[in-house]
């Protein structure tokens, strides 16, 4: 079949679909529930035609895959990877991608416009046209604003929308809800000393396979981010040594040389045991220290504070951002006496004391030094559950067998209360090692965005400037807790429920406010409280024929060939736009994902020479696929990693904003809830965790039947826990502690140790007999997180909890 028979084809059916979405609508409201046969439509006009379009598919994991769909009488048939990408490394595909197939047409998708007709919580509604639904969301919002302000709209979007742009709370000037909360935990310890945004590392995954050693620091990839397993068994098969530390035996844990099961919450005690082992052995890197650390930079005994230049400025040592302050000193051994930290002509002091302006002064290392001799590897041991020789030969290794990779999870380990301790503490340890900026070498969370291949350069479609997201006084995760000027919310995907440390709290939060709408793509947690809900379509459809252009893995991606929205779904951007129409704003936005396209693509040659020849017109005819050059694992070069985007340009690893909190250094501080001496294991001696699995991204995918076999919620427990609680597979078992409980089918786990227990990310509420996942995790927050770049962190794994037979 021709291009252009293609097209027309599409078209015709195109025209015949919306008559038939319109009669699903009607089914779809009543369902609520399920529809039936939802392939009608295609079925309806099955003339037999097959074409192959291909789309860059979920950023939410951090990678962002080509996938290549054939669409067969206008049905995503078959999802595969690409064979348009430069080359194999960059077309693996996980089950998620694949199972799209099954996905799109889940029997759970919203289907129409809708409105609540019961309490909220209780999911009732009636449909409503999309008239009505886009002008009740506009005047509410717009109400709201008048009554109590601006900043009275809270509109988030939740990457599970597939939502691609921040228009409307631009437009509205609304309150986005600030920090995240998720997935920063060790960022927090790590920013500070390698830069803001080092959690991604700096090097590719592709380089793997040059290192001798790698850790896996609470992170799974060979489950959670299986596209990512290919470097990681590159490695494995060139002769790297594989160290998996993790509670649970995990598929990463199994493929590895080694599985430390360390104690939930307590990894930074087994770090900080490696670091003493590295100080007090010597087997630090002096040359890299003393080059790229902060470690010769003076302290002043006395205040804990850093000794300062009186003339010379330098950007405040926080990454909060401060005014200006002197720039470091440390002691020239030439003169003897404090010199810039920069100076050419020093040769600084790593260690020693001396006196400045009658003070007492030092250096970091040195107080490094002495924090390290107040701790005993016993104690790391105790800590951890690690014994203190396994912690030994692990700092040997990393230190003496490099180049050497910590590959950190942004799960696991990141989500308990003292997840900055462990960032800090391994920062500090990659940092004495020189364990960066070389082939093989590195730190961060290897699994997408950072590991990956060059970025493209885009332009990006800006609002006139009195448009643009407001304040956001209070964290969305506060709003619970805070006072606050919160009336009314739109959420694109379900922010609300994903983002809570207590779901509960923030949906009793929900209920208080005067409307709540949200678009979404299934019925996630969060819809049945919602007030007008309205149905997204998925990245695959569009009422286009292109759809998002995105750059991953080194290619510049342009979604083309896509399939009309299903039922009365709509696109994100067509949603942004019916909505400022109501406002009369809706020229500030492209009218088409075509006109968004072109407008991103438009001379960017001239602002990135890699660009050149990566056109519109040019996409189109490679498939929407184009590789920039330099993809690959060479594009990298060693040595780049001797500039850093902290203050002074080198690793700091002293952290003086938090002198006054005591953190200065990364001082060893149990979780908030789960350690081993909390008197609350009197009652709830269980460990409660929860990982990613490969079925789901966080909630993303529960919809999907095929992947109900992972579905449950089932909760893993060691044999020894199950048998004491009379316990068996395929129980209905309930999970409680203080805050709440959910039932959940249980599965006896050998990977488990005994008082750990593991469930997948949570997933919609309706697929549980009674309660939610998250009614039992943890909302504290941590004082000193404020003061931190990414903010206090939701402990979700920080969690305690008990089981009966349900
Ligand atoms: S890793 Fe899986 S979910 Fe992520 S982009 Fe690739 S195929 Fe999609």
């Amino acid at each position: 079949m021709s291009e252009t028979q293609k097209t027309l084809s599409r078209r015709s059916f195109l025209k015949g679909t919306g008559a038939a979405a319109g009669a699903l609508g009607l089914a779809g409201a009543a369902g609520v529930a399920a529809t039936g046969n939802l392939l009608a439509p295609a079925n309806a006009h099955a003339e037999s035609e097959e074409r192959v379009a291909h789309l860059c598919h979920q950023f939410h994991c951090l990678t962002g895959c080509n996938l290549k769909c054939t669409i067969r009488d206008e049905k995503i048939s078959i999802i595969e990877p690409s064979d348009l990408v430069k080359d194999k490394k960059h077309s693996t595909i996980c089950l998620r991608g694949i199972n799209e197939v099954d996905h799109i047409y889940s029997e759970d998708r919203i289907k129409v416009p809708m409105k609540r007709v019961g309490e909220r919580g209780e999911g009732k509604f009636e449909q409503i046209s999309w008239d009505e639904a886009i002008k009740t969301i506009a005047d509410n919002l717009k109400e709201a604003q008048q009554k109590y302000g601006e900043g009275s709209v809270f509109i988030r979007k939740s990457t599970e929308a597939g939502i691609g742009f921040d228009f409307i709370t631009q437009l509205l000037r609304a309150d986005s809800g600030g920090n995240w909360g998720l997935d920063r935990g060790q960022a927090n310890g790590l920013g500070p000393a390698f830069g803001p945004w080092s959690y991604l590392p700096n090097r590719s995954a592709w380089e793997m396979k040059d290192a001798a050693t790698i850790i896996e620091l609470s992170h799974n990839p060979l489950e959670s981010a299986m596209v990512w397993s290919r470097p990681l068994m590159d490695a494995k098969e060139a002769g790297a040594y594989i160290v998996c530390i993790d509670p649970r035996f995990t598929g990463t844990a199994a493929k590895a040389n080694e599985w430390l099961p360390v104690r939930p919450g307590t990894d930074a005690a087994l770090i900080q045991g490696m670091l003493k082992a590295v100080v007090e052995n010597g087997w630090y890197d002096e040359e890299f220290v003393m080059a790229h650390t902060s470690c010769p930079y003076l302290v002043n005994r006395t205040t804990g504070k850093s000794v300062r230049s009186a003339e010379v400025v330098a950007p405040n040592p926080t990454v909060v951002g401060a005014e200006e302050v002197g720039a470091p000193l440390v002691w020239d051994t030439v003169t003897n006496a404090p010199a810039l930290y920069d100076n050419p002509d020093v040769v600084p002091a790593l260690e020693g004391e001396w006196t400045v302006d009658g003070q007492p002064v030092t250096t970091e290392f040195a107080l490094i030094k002495e924090w390290l001799g107040t701790l005993t590897l016993d104690w790391a041991a105790e800590t951890s559950g690690i014994d203190k020789q396994t912690i030994v030969d692990l700092a040997d290794r990393y230190a003496n067998n490099g180049p050497a990779i910590i590959d950190i999870g942004l799960g696991g380990a990141d989500k308990y209360t003292n997840a900055d301790v462990l960032g800090h503490s391994t920062a500090m340890l990659v940092a004495l090692c020189g364990q960066y900026g070389k082939k093989g070498a590195g730190y961060g969370s290897y699994c997408g965005l950072g590991a990956n291949d060059p970025a493209a350069t885009m332009n990006y479609w800006v609002l006139p400037e009195e448009y643009h997201a407001g304040e956001s006084p209070v964290a969305m995760y506060d709003m619970p807790y805070t006072p606050n000027n919160i009336h009314a919310a739109l959420t694109f995907g379900d922010a609300f429920t994903l983002e809570a440390g207590a779901a509960q709290d923030m949906l009793n939060w929900v209920k208080t406010l005067d409307f709540f709408a949200i678009v979404d793509l299934y019925f996630s947690s969060a819809v049945d409280y919602a007030d007008v809900v309205l149905p997204a379509c998925t990245k695959f459809e569009c009422e286009e024929n292109v759809k998002q252009l995105r750059d991953s893995m080194g290619h510049v991606m342009l979604a083309n060939g896509m399939v009309q929205p299903l039922f009365e779904s709509k696109s994100d951007l067509q949603i942004e736009r019916l909505l400022a129409a109501q406002w009369g704003l809706e020229d500030l936005l492209p009218k088409t994902y075509e006109e968004l396209a072109r407008f991103s693509l438009e001379g960017v040659a001239e602002l990135d020479p890699r660009m050149e020849g990566i056109t519109y017109e040019a996409l189109l005819a490679n498939g929407g696929v184009m590789a920039l050059p330099e993809t690959g694992d060479d594009f990298m070069p060693d040595g780049t990693a001797d500039f850093f985007l902290t203050p002074s340009t080198r690793i700091e690893l002293y952290f003086e904003y938090l002198s006054d909190q005591g953190q200065a250094l990364p001082v060893y501080e149990d979780a908030n809830e789960a350690y081993e001496a909390n008197p609350k294991k009197a009652t709830y001696p269980l460990y409660f965790t929860q990982g990613k699995s490969r079925y789901r991204i966080h909630a993303y995918y529960s919809a999907s039947e095929w992947f109900q076999e992972d579905f449950g919620p089932r909760i893993n427990i060691a044999p020894e826990d199950a048998e004491a609680r009379g316990i068996a597979t395929g129980d209905d078992v309930r999970v409680f502690n203080d805050r709440g409980s959910f039932v959940a089918t249980a599965l006896v786990n050998r990977s488990l140790q005994p008082g750990v227990l593991f469930m997948a990310e949570t997933t919609y509420t309706r697929y549980y007999k009674d309660g939610f996942l998250q009614n039992v995790t943890n909302s504290a927050r941590l004082e000193r997180g404020y003061s931190m770049f990414f903010g206090p962190q939701i402990p979700y794994n920080d969690v305690l909890v008990e089981v009966e037979k349900a």
